[in-house]
């Protein structure tokens, strides 16, 4: 077995049940069009393979594409882009009307940016099922007025239905990492129940709030909103980041484009 290259942010399952406990929660189809990123040595890999007609998959670590070709010669077509996922096109696997499953293991380290260039791409997206690490699945699932509550939170939020799954123990993998991890399902909102008419603005205003979250959302959206705009909203100026829901950002970004 290849030794784990930890700037890969390589920590491979190797719990039996946890992997089929995986597989149960995507639940695929054969004709599903699913994507995983990070196959590393397929431990999500085989298993899925085994369910669906085709797999694709994006692998940084290009000594391990050999292994997987050849293992999954037994099993299905396995198809592997070898590159770095936080600059893959995700638009060139779909088949439009047919959207993506996406799923994976990630590497702790890219899991924050990775998510949002996901985010960028859910119109050829059906759902994600990701691995990472406890903490940060608790941020993007965390209701207002929460410590944990923050940017992440509001802009997954905003797109998608975050259902946290289960909790994966350190010594599911090897090597076992120092944390806890956890098993999260991202499904891009068919109907957003609040809309933004300009999502660049809405990132700015939402990445200005939390920037500076102990200060009033007065003074760290001070450039952007006035006093008229928290009037209008009934908003008050003296709440912080956290005190405030979706759809307040929402309707803070969309007051600000129209002022
Ligand atoms: N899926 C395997 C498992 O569950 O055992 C491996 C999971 S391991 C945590 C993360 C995998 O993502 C590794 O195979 C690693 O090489 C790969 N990886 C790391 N950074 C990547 C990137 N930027 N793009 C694509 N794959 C990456």
């Amino acid at each position: 077995m290849p030794q784990a290259r930890k700037r890969f942010g390589q920590n491979f399952l190797q719990d039996g049940q946890v992997i089929a406990d995986i597989i149960a929660c995507l639940a695929p189809k054969p004709n599903d069009r699913c994507v995983e990123i990070g196959p590393g040595l397929g431990a999500l890999t085989f298993p899925l393979l085994k369910k669906v007609n085709v797999l694709e998959t994006v692998e940084l670590d290009r000594d391990l594409i050999p292994l997987l070709l050849e293992k999954s010669k037994s099993v299905g077509q396995l198809h592997v882009y070898q590159g770095d996922v936080l600059t893959f096109d995700f638009h060139t696997l779909a088949h439009p009307p047919q959207k993506l499953r996406i799923l994976g293991n990630l590497p702790y380290n890219i899991s924050t940016p990775l998510i949002f260039h996901l985010l960028a791409q859910l119109d050829i997206i059906e759902d994600m099922h990701f691995m990472l690490q406890q903490e940060v699945v608790d941020r993007m699932a965390a209701p207002p007025n929460s410590k944990t509550y923050g940017r992440l939170s509001v802009m997954v939020q905003y797109h998608c239905q975050v259902e946290s799954l289960f909790v994966i123990p350190p010594g599911a993998f090897l090597p076992a990492p120092k944390v806890y991890s956890k098993l999260v399902r991202l499904t891009p909102h068919v109907t957003k129940p609040d809309v933004v008419n300009n999502e660049t603005v809405f990132a700015e205003i939402v990445r200005l709030a939390f920037n500076q979250r102990r200060k009033t959302i007065r003074n760290s959206l001070k450039d952007k909103i006035s006093d008229a705009i928290f009037e209008k909203l009934s908003l008050s100026p003296l709440l912080r980041a956290e005190n405030l829901t979706v759809r307040d950002y929402v309707n803070l970004a969309n007051a600000w484009i129209e002022s």
